[in-house]
């Protein structure tokens, strides 16, 4: 089995111009997606992240032809399935893809063989090599000693996995996953995030893969695309967002800590935590930094700038609150020393590649909630 077809590299497997998606509710209009441009290239995985409510699930029923944009272009594979204001629009059993959403979606009076079995029946596939297509895709996904059983009689994992087996069997130009590993417990998900991955290599398929998780994003991306309010603010690979993050929203979102300081005249960052040098370079004035909880460094010190505020035990690494003034930051130590405690004095340090500097901006990014009142904000679904 091969997605990818040879020779195609370099070539375009999704591309999305200008796309904007407006709904409609009550008398209010909401504006899901702002004139969203991407690509995604043959080969390649992209990953949305963002939090609940910015767009993710828009922007990939767009793509899949379940919504219809207000305007804006869509090709797959070279071919154009949305576009000219509007008058081209291939329904979604005409875009040659596979799909793989949150939800178990196998039909439940089919087996798993049936399922699988499916996009190939609709395409009129030859009945001689039904059998062994189906049965080459339930084994790809190790689900080959489960082709007779009902969905009712799989767990969650194992139906996710037959869906994969339906996403792929028919080889369509494009894979989409909408947050397939979010029903999952915790060691499910990481098992099944590392068996996506590893198909991924293989079958080199190009995709489009949604989630609010940051470390699945990083894990699984060859390029990661990080959503605030109907928009994509930075995108870049795994290690360009994460290490040279546009904004401290992209910062935050990935795992920072972000909080209030000023850079003086010659570059120097006043923080709460004391004075930190960075290799970034701004404007002297207020600012707001960013550093990773795995880059901030603490040393027990009697007259130290910071408190322990909370210690939680990780196994293999200790994680601690730590407060100075009115600003707060998690630290992660991977130390086999003794813990430090609440209440102790420490001096915070960072090496300057590790601090990250942005003017500041007056509004807080990171704690604006996006969406619904009431939904989950980036802070509570995120890192
Ligand atoms: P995400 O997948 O990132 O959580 P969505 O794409 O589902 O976000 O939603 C983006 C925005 O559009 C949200 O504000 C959401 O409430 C709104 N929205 C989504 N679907 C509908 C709909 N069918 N009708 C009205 N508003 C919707
Ligand atoms: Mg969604």
């Amino acid at each position: 089995m091969r997605l990818a077809a040879p020779g195609s590299s370099g070539t375009i497997g999704v591309g999305v111009e200008n796309l904007s998606i407006t709904y409609q509710r009550g008398r209010k209009e909401i504006l899901a997606l702002d004139r969203i441009s991407v690509e995604v290239r043959q080969g390649e995985l992209l990953v949305l992240l963002g939090p609940s409510g910015c767009g993710k699930s828009t922007l990939l029923n767009a793509v899949a032809g379940l919504l219809k944009p207000d305007e804006g272009r869509i090709t797959i594979a070279g071919r154009e399935v949305f576009g000219s204001k509007g008058l081209i629009n291939v329904p979604p059993n005409g875009r040659n893809l596979g799909m793989i959403f949150q939800a178990y979606s196998l039909w439940p009076h089919m087996t798993a063989r049936e399922n699988v079995a499916f996009p190939l029946k609709r395409r009129g596939f030859a009945q001689r090599d039904l059998l062994p297509t189906v049965n080459a895709a339930l084994d790809l996904v190790r689900c080959g000693p489960l082709a007779d059983q009902y969905p009712g009689q799989l767990s969650g994992g194992q139906q996710q996995r037959v869906a994969l087996a339906r996403a792929i069997v028919a080889e369509p130009a494009v894979l989409l996953f909408d947050e397939p590993l979010s029903n999952l417990d915790a060691n499910l998900r990481r098992q099944l995030r590392d068996e996506i991955a590893g198909l991924h290599n293989r079958l080199e398929f190009s995709g489009i893969y949604v989630t609010h998780d940051q470390a699945e994003a990083l894990s699984l991306g060859t390029s990661v695309a990080v959503m605030t309010t109907a928009r994509i603010e930075q995108i870049g690979t795994p290690q360009e967002v994460h290490n040279s993050p546009v904004s401290e929203y992209v910062a935050w979102f990935l795992g920072a800590n972000v909080f209030d300081a000023t850079v003086d005249s010659r570059g120097t960052v006043d923080t709460p935590f004391g004075a930190l040098s960075s290799e970034k370079t701004i404007a002297k004035g207020p600012a707001r930094v960013a550093i990773y909880p795995e880059r901030l460094r603490i040393e027990p010190a009697k007259a130290g700038t910071a408190t322990i505020t909370l210690v939680q035990y990780k196994g293999t690494a200790v994680e601690y609150s730590v407060q100075a003034g009115n600003a707060s930051v998690n630290v992660v130590t991977i130390t086999s020393e003794e813990p430090l405690a609440i209440g102790d004095r420490v001096n915070v340090s960072a090496l300057s590649r590790d601090v990250l500097v942005f003017a500041d901006r007056g509004n807080d990014t990171t704690t604006a909630a996006v969406g619904e009142p009431g939904q989950t904000n980036g802070r509570s679904v995120g890192p």
